[in-house]
C-alpha cells in the first residue's frame, strides 16, 4: 500500500553546521542534499511507494529555545495536515524533545495517526551521522502502511533502535546514540534487523475527530528538593499568586523534609489554590504517598500523586490542564492516565 508521509524540520543538531558561534542550525535546502531519495522521492521505491512533504518550522531552533509556543505551532501543522497524510515526522533537537514530545501528545487529543519525533546527535553532514538511520526508521513508523506493518497512533520518538512512548521518554544521553530511553515503561518498538512492535502496549485507535487543545499556563515551576533546602521563596511566589502549580521532585518515594516550612507550603497553596503535581527525582520508579512518615506532609487536596510521570511530562501535563482546564477539573484530569503518562 502507498503511505503520504508529512516531514516538518524544526531545528536540532540533525541539521546543524559548525559556524563561528558553534553549532547552529542550517536551513532544510541545505540538509534535503544530503537525503536525494527524499528530495527525489525515490526513498523507498526499490521496496514500497512512500511520497514525502516538508514544511519547515519558522525561525529553526536548537531545541533549548523551543517553547509553548513552537509547540502551539507544531501542534497546529499536524492539525492543519492531518486529513492529507497517513503519518507525520517531526525533526527536533534532542534536548527538549521529550517536552515537545509529551506536550504535542496532550495537545492532540483522539490522534489515531503516528506523529514520530526524532533527531540525531551528530549531523547529516558528519561522516557518522546517526541521522539517516533515525529518520529511516522514523519513516517506517510514519510510512507503515508502505512496510505492512501496524499504525502506532501515538506521538512516538524514534532515537537508534527504539521507538518510545513520547510523553515516557527522558533524554538521557548527550553522547550515546541510544539517546532516550524510556525508564518506566516498555519501548513501543523495537527497530532492529527485525521490527518488533509492542501492540499490547500500544494505544487503540478511537473514532473521534482530532482535536487540538492548545494552551499551556506558564505560572508554573519545577523545583527540585534537596537536603536542607527551605522553600521560603516558593511560599511568597505561591502567597503572591504569582503561580498556579508547582511540579515537586521529592525524595524517592514521595519524601519531604520534615520542617515546617512545607507544612506552611502546603497551607498556602490549599489557601490559594495552588496544585502540586508530586514526582520523584529518581529515574525509577513511582511516587507512594504515605509508605513513608516522611510523605504523610502530601497527603492533602492540593497534592496530586504523578505516580511514575517523567519529569517532562509532568511539567507539560501541568502546564497545560492550567492552561486549559478550571480549577474543579485539574485534580482529575492529573490524577488520570490521559495519554498513556502514567501507569
Ligand atoms: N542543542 C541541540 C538541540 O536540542 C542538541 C541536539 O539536537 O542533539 O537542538
Amino acid at each position: 500500500m502507498q503511505s503520504n508521509v508529512f516531514i516538518l524540520y524544526t531545528g536540532g543538531t540533525f541539521g546543524m553546521k559548525e559556524t563561528t558561534n558553534g553549532l547552529e542550525p542550517s536551513s532544510w535546502e541545505e540538509i534535503i542534499n544530503y537525503l536525494p531519495a527524499i528530495k527525489n522521492q525515490s526513498y523507498f521505491d526499490f521496496f514500497n511507494e512512500i511520497t514525502f512533504s516538508y514544511d519547515v518550522l519558522e525561525p529553526v531552533l536548537d531545541s533549548s529555545s523551543m517553547n509553548p509556543d513552537s509547540w502551539k505551532k507544531i501542534a497546529k501543522k499536524i492539525k492543519v495536515n492531518y486529513d492529507n497524510y497517513d503519518g507525520f515526522i517531526i525533526i527536533h533537537g534532542t534536548d527538549t524533545l521529550a517536552y515537545t514530545a509529551s506536550a504535542l501528545s496532550f495537545m492532540l487529543e483522539n490522534l489515531n495517526k503516528p506523529v514520530v519525533m526524532t533527531g540525531s546527535q551528530l549531523p547529516i553532514f558528519h561522516p557518522r551521522t546517526d541521522g539517516i538511520t533515525n529518520l529511516s526508521n522514523a519513516i517506517y513508523i510514519a510510512g507503515y502502511l508502505s512496510f505492512g506493518i501496524n499504525c502506532i497512533p501515538e506521538v512516538c520518538i524514534c532515537f537508534n533502535d527504539d521507538v518510545l512512548r513520547g510523553n515516557r521518554s527522558v533524554k538521557t544521553s548527550t553522547n550515546d546514540f541510544e539517546g532516550f530511553s524510556s525508564p518506566n515503561f516498555e519501548n513501543l518498538a523495537y527497530l532492529e534487523q527485525n521490527i518488533t512492535l509492542n501492540n499490547n502496549l500500544i494505544r487503540h485507535k478511537n473514532n473521534g475527530e482530532l482535536i487540538l487543545i492548545p494552551h499551556f499556563s506558564e505560572n508554573v515551576v519545577n523545583v527540585t528538593v534537596f537536603p536542607g533546602y527551605t522553600p521560603s521563596a516558593l511560599i511568597d511566589l505561591i502567597k503572591n499568586k504569582k503561580i498556579d502549580g508547582i511540579v515537586l521532585k521529592t525524595f524517592g518515594s514521595g519524601n519531604l523534609p520534615e520542617t515546617p516550612q512545607w507544612h506552611e507550603l502546603i497551607r498556602a497553596c490549599e489557601d490559594n489554590g495552588t496544585i502540586i503535581f508530586a514526582t520523584t527525582q529518581c529515574p525509577n520508579g513511582k511516587i507512594e504517598i504515605g509508605q513513608y512518615a516522611s510523605s504523610k506532609i502530601l497527603k492533602h487536596e492540593c497534592v496530586i500523586s504523578g505516580k511514575d510521570i517523567t519529569s517532562e511530562a509532568a511539567l507539560t501535563k501541568l502546564m497545560w490542564v492550567i492552561g486549559n482546564y478550571p480549577h474543579q477539573e485539574r485534580r482529575d484530569i492529573l490524577s488520570q492516565s490521559i495519554r498513556g503518562e502514567m501507569t
